[in-house]
């Protein structure tokens, strides 16, 4: 998945860069401007979680938010921000985020609230991701199949979290380097394939059916059944 971070204070921007790097799941970008950071959505660039600050030099945190949901985006919203008061936090919400963190907040509290936003957006509440016999806990980051627990690189790990969240559908290639990759990584269209094949080789280490298959001139689709 990819996140984008939206501060303007460098040092902050950068803890909390490390800190969602920290989860396999997230490239992140960071961005200090909120005008930048606007066209940057508006673009089109394909974000699946957005941590944005409130003051912001370019455009503030909340008009850019406005003009997010103004423009049909369903894109999950932290705000991050020193106003804690209760209007603040209301003025927030009914701006449309999907959730509010004060400053200055504590890191363990900060990634569970990102999981679980990502969890609400990808339609899938429950922390444990499971296809057929396979495993995927996106709280821990633990892969199992049946009992076999299997160690994966954290791309590896990024790329099974987001096929598991879309079960029995073909994700195009495509698709897979505009959300597995921040905004600067060349998108070299073999890299998948690698990583598939890596993973395959992983889940398949116990002679199991495959789960990961690959359509032809389509994509990728984790699914129990080899018949799509
Ligand atoms: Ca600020």
């Amino acid at each position: 998945m990819r996140a984008l971070i939206v501060e303007d204070e460098t040092r902050l921007a950068r803890n909390l860069k490390r800190a969602l790097e920290t989860l396999p799941t997230f490239a992140t970008d960071v961005l200090g401007d909120g005008g930048e950071a606007w066209e940057r959505l508006a673009s089109g660039e394909p974000y699946d979680l957005l941590l944005l600050d409130r003051m912001l030099p370019g455009m503030d945190g909340l008009e850019l938010l406005r003009r997010l949901r103004e423009s049909g985006s369903r894109l999950p919203v932290l705000v991050l921000t020193a106003l804690g008061t209760k209007e603040d936090i209301i003025q927030g919400l009914d701006y449309g985020c999907d959730d509010y963190l004060v400053k200055p907040y504590d890191t363990g509290e900060l990634l569970a609230r990102c999981k679980a936003l990502l969890r609400r957006s990808q339609e899938h509440p429950a922390p444990v991701l499971r296809v057929a016999d396979l495993c995927v806990d996106t709280r821990t980051h633990a892969v199992a199949r049946g009992a076999r627990s299997i160690e994966l690189a954290a791309l590896e790990y990024r790329l099974l979290e987001y096929l598991a969240f879309r079960p029995e559908t073909v994700v195009p290639k495509a698709e897979l380097l505009e959300h597995l990759y921040d905004y600067n990584w060349e998108k070299f269209s073999n890299v998948i394939e690698h990583y598939v094949w890596s993973i395959r080789t992983k889940l398949e280490a116990g002679e199991e059916p495959r789960l990961l298959h690959t359509v032809r001139g389509s994509g990728y689709r984790l699914a129990g059944e080899s018949a799509p």
